[in-house]
């Protein structure tokens, strides 16, 4: 048996006035969870559209990072326990650990993204950390949220840095998928649909990006805005969710698991660093004409494609490419992807930008 499960989403900045609606089906109680930013930020146009509809027991904190640990905090709340269903509020972190402690409860989920920065939302797949906030592992969910409600109202007053960034990781979806699947022989259905899908990814945020970037800059809901929120929840959560783990990351994401475990001078967002990571894989895949658009791009939002971008230096870059070798990321390979390969893609692109200041 396959159980196929695609993004369903409501998308506005009138997304929550579908809530009792679609959700009202499930039962009559919720709980939300999120982070403490994410909940101020939607919490008050949620409750009140839930009005004398849906009753909210009560709203928690989801902990401080995706974990297992943060997950049974959760599930020991009271509130959690009687509540039909849960509402996550928030960015990849909370969301994440919403799906966990859902899923152990077996309580349908709701997703109300806060920032665009990820298809968390929409996906079966939670990125799993160490209490420490080293990687842990991907866990997967029997199916993703019920139902995503993205209010643009409240994305567009999210932090910049996260729409930004949120841009950085969904650049990676096509180059990555399809540099996986291309040494299958046998392509199932689903994966193939997957694969498809994710085929224009990249090419429609180099396409809309600038545009996307600028509106929310400048503090207004356009067409192009939309469409760049939905790239980056909703297209890369399709291809997610058609797509088994290994398929659906490589060497950019490789390379930022492989960052998360050395100590940096501040953090860099996932999304920042799987960017540059991006353009290590299509320079080592020998993608040039690719490379150089998605380069052309990243310099034009000042979207990291150097070493320091990332906190990185060329005498760090051999143990970079040590860790992101080690990766899972890379099972899923059309060649072996060794720690050469990586460290000679990323001296080869510090290259392209030697004279930048
Ligand atoms: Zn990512």
């Amino acid at each position: 048996m396959i159980n196929q499960f695609f993004p369903s989403y409501t998308i506005g900045a009138d997304a929550y006035d579908a809530v009792p609606g679609i959700c009202g089906a499930f039962g009559k109680t919720a709980v939300i969870i999120g982070g403490e930013k994410s909940r101020a930020a939607a919490e008050p146009a949620l409750r009140k559209s839930c009005e004398g509809k849906l009753e909210i027991l009560g709203s928690f904190q989801y902990g401080d990072n995706s974990t297992f640990e943060a997950a049974a905090a959760l599930e020991a709340i009271p509130e959690v326990q009687q509540a039909d269903m849960i509402f996550a509020v928030g960015g990849g972190r909370a969301v994440d650990t919403a799906k966990i402690a859902a899923e152990h409860l077996d309580k349908p989920i709701f997703t109300f993204p806060t920032l665009c920065s990820n298809c968390a939302p929409v996906t079966a797949v939670c990125v799993v950390y160490h209490p420490d906030g080293t990687f842990c592992k991907v866990w997967y969910r029997k199916r993703p949220a019920y139902h995503t409600f993205i209010n643009t109202e409240v994305v567009l007053h999210s932090p910049r840095d996260y729409f930004w960034a949120g841009i950085g990781d969904a650049l990676s979806k096509q180059y990555e998928v399809l540099f996986s699947v291309r040494g299958d022989k046998e392509v199932p259905y689903v994966r193939g649909l997957g694969a498809q899908i994710a085929g224009n990814c990249s090419d429609e945020l180099l396409k809309y990006g600038r545009a996307g970037m600028e509106a929310f800059d400048s503090g207004r809901i356009t067409e192009d805005l939309e469409r760049v929120i939905q790239l980056v929840i909703v297209t890369t959560g399709l291809v997610s969710n058609c797509l088994t783990g290994d398929y659906n990351s490589s060497v950019g994401h490789a390379i930022y698991n492989g960052h998360t475990e050395v100590e940096h001078d501040r953090e860099y967002l996932h999304g920042a660093v799987v960017c540059y990571g991006t353009l290590v894989l299509l320079t080592m895949d020998g993608q040039y004409e690719a490379r150089d658009k998605m380069l052309a791009f990243c310099r034009d939002l000042a979207l990291p494609h150097r070493l320091a971008d990332v906190g990185e230096s060329l005498a760090t870059a051999h143990r970079l490419a040590e860790h992101a070798s080690t990766k899972y990321d890379l099972d899923q390979s059309p060649y072996t992807v060794t720690l050469d390969m990586i460290e000679k893609a990323i001296l080869e692109l510090e290259e392209l930008s030697r004279d930048e200041k």
